[in-house]
């Protein structure tokens, strides 16, 4: 299916990888697990993850004494999974709310170009096929093509954009679009905000000022905010991780792009590190390839 296809690269060069660092070897010794260590931080898994994830390894191997080469693939795989599952778990099984939050808010941020409108009309898309009705908001008024874009994918997918002019406060934008959300009985409202990130304290007080607004017409808003991350920039994707999250509370990770990179290893590295649950991961330009994040499947997808 998609998620196999979309992961190809990235299967294609760990695995290509791994298995020559095991040629002509019986049992994991250091030499093995000195290449595994290269292969997981050219696979942009990152250095601390991969330090992690080659401890799990080495406490198994000194636990069982010995440990074959071909058992690596399932052992590597049961710890990726293990650490993804103490870091990165979403309750999320489909595209759903919480129940008992109407409308479900989420405050989209990322920087330009990492798919954070696209992303927008996907989850739009799917929401809408799981029955939801759906609003946007064009916040990130920065960009005349940002707004003509969200606008765009709503018409595609039927579902109403609220949008005022070039270089409007986006949170004039935001609260609008909230209000019309409670008005219209909406089930979710996504806003969409400028990915400036050119000064920290810039972006701080904007998101913050954002927030304030819209918690004027839900209180408890925003329910999520998501950070968009274009995976197919690695360890780029990381450094826009900690920015963010220095500049605001980011309670979800949407990453892009990971059709076409060897980089998926990221997904694993900035999971881990960040403590933020990936909830979608982009795999391709259609809908369908906008995908709920399920650690279990993303891992046996890399091992298939
Ligand atoms: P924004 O500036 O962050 O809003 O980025 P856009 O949503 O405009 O996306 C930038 C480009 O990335 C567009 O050409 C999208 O079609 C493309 N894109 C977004 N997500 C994915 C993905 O998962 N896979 C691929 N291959 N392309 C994507």
């Amino acid at each position: 299916e998609s998620l196999d296809k979309g992961l190809e690269k990235t299967k294609e060069s760990f695995f290509g990888k791994l298995g020559k660092a095991l040629v002509g070897k019986s049992t994991v010794d250091d030499e093995v697990l000195d290449n595994l260590e290269e292969i997981l931080v050219a696979s942009d898994v990152g250095i601390n993850t991969t330090v992690k994830i080659i401890e799990r390894i080495q406490n198994r191997v000194s636990k069982d004494k010995y440990l074959g080469t071909t058992e690596l693939d399932s052992i590597l795989r049961e710890e990726v999974v293990a650490l993804l599952s103490d870091t990165s778990d979403t309750d999320l099984k489909e595209f759903e709310t919480p129940p008992n939050v109407k409308p479900y808010v989420i405050m989209v941020v990322g920087v330009n170009g990492v798919g954070k409108t696209t992303t927008i009309g996907k989850l739009s898309a799917q929401y809408k096929k799981a029955g939801k009705s759906v609003i946007l908001g064009a916040a990130d008024t920065f960009r005349a093509a940002a707004v003509d874009q969200l606008k765009l994918w709503g018409e595609r997918v039927g579902v109403p954009v609220i949008a005022k002019g070039m270089n409007t406060d986006p949170s004039a934008v935001a609260f609008e679009t909230v209000q019309a959300g409670v008005e219209q009985n909406a089930d979710v409202i996504i806003i969409d905000t400028a990915g400036r990130l050119h000064t920290k304290v810039n972006l701080m007080s904007e998101l913050t000022k954002i927030k304030r607004v819209m918690q004027k017409v839900v209180p408890d808003a925003p329910h999520d905010v998501m950070l968009v991350l274009d995976g197919s920039t690695g360890q780029n994707a990381m450094v826009q991780a900690r920015e963010f999250t220095k500049a605001t509370e980011v309670s979800s990770l949407a990453i892009t792009k990971l059709d076409g990179t060897a980089k998926g290893g990221v997904v694993i590295g900035i999971s881990d590190e960040f403590q933020i649950p990936v909830r979608y991961i982009g795999v391709g330009e259609k809908v369908e390839d906008l995908q709920v994040f399920n650690k279990k499947e993303f891992v046996d997808s890399l091992f298939k």
